[in-house]
């Protein structure tokens, strides 16, 4: 494909997600900016992340380090915020301040202390996690048992360089979205139960949920950020 071809087919896919964005948050009685589109471009080349990025995208999700610092490397002319969405090997995690904004996939105790330990000081704001939550406890995911959550977001607080900010899920796949809007309604109760429990709201603000074809029932059940990958770049191989 033409590069005119490639940004003209970008671009209007990625208008069409917008505006299906901007209906569903005002189904939710929110406006659009009260959802972070991120446009998960893994498998695609820099080539599709300029294109996004010309056709006014900022929020770029990678779910591998080694592929987003390549591409990063490609990128360093543009001030993209780089958002990690897959699991994270505790031997990568010194790769990640600097290179992410933010990063979807705290699962465990190790990990976070490895990120803080990893992530400079001063000046920067600490580095935004989410907890990635393993609600159907499906052994093939990784994310946290509700029951680590706690002792997580306790331990957190006490972090200087990064600070949990939301939960984040992969819920089971369903071909129909109705069927997933339970799973994204559960998020949404635990993130209320936490906060009733006495969890500070600064460390419960976002919630991480929603992909291609379901992205609009997560925003109906409160998501804050949707990681939206085949709807703007096509079919991954
Ligand atoms: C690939 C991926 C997405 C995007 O999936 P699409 O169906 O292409 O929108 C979202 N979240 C995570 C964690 C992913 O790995």
């Amino acid at each position: 494909m033409s590069s005119d071809a490639l940004q003209t087919r970008i671009a209007e896919r990625l208008a069409a997600v917008r505006q299906r964005l901007a209906t569903a948050a005002e189904r939710s009685g929110r406006t659009s900016g009260a959802v972070r589109l991120i446009a998960v471009s893994k498998t695609f080349g820099a080539d599709a992340v300029r294109a996004a990025y010309a056709a006014g995208q900022l929020d770029f999700g990678e779910n591998r380090v080694q592929e987003a610092l390549g591409k990063r490397a490609e990128l360093a002319d543009l001030p993209i915020r780089w958002h990690l969405i897959g699991p994270l090997q505790s031997n990568k995690a010194r790769k990640v301040p600097g290179a992410f904004a933010w990063v979807h996939t705290l699962d465990r105790l190790d990990l976070l202390e490895r990120l803080e330990a990893a992530s400079p000081a001063t000046p920067h704001t600490p580095l935004p996690l989410l907890l990635q939550v393993d609600l159907a406890r499906e052994a093939s995911k990784s994310g946290a048992d509700e029951s680590a959550l706690r002792p997580l977001l306790d331990r957190a607080r006490a972090c200087q360089t990064v600070q949990v900010v939301g939960l984040m899920l992969v819920p089971p796949y369903e071909a129909d979205p109705e069927r997933v809007r339970p799973w994204f309604a559960r998020l949404r109760g635990l993130r209320d139960a936490l906060r009733a429990e006495g969890v500070p709201p600064s460390q419960l603000q976002q919630l991480s949920m929603g992909m291609s074809h379901d992205f609009e029932v997560a925003i109906e059940e409160g998501a804050t950020m949707v990681r939206v990958g085949s709807a703007i770049f096509g079919a991954r191989d």
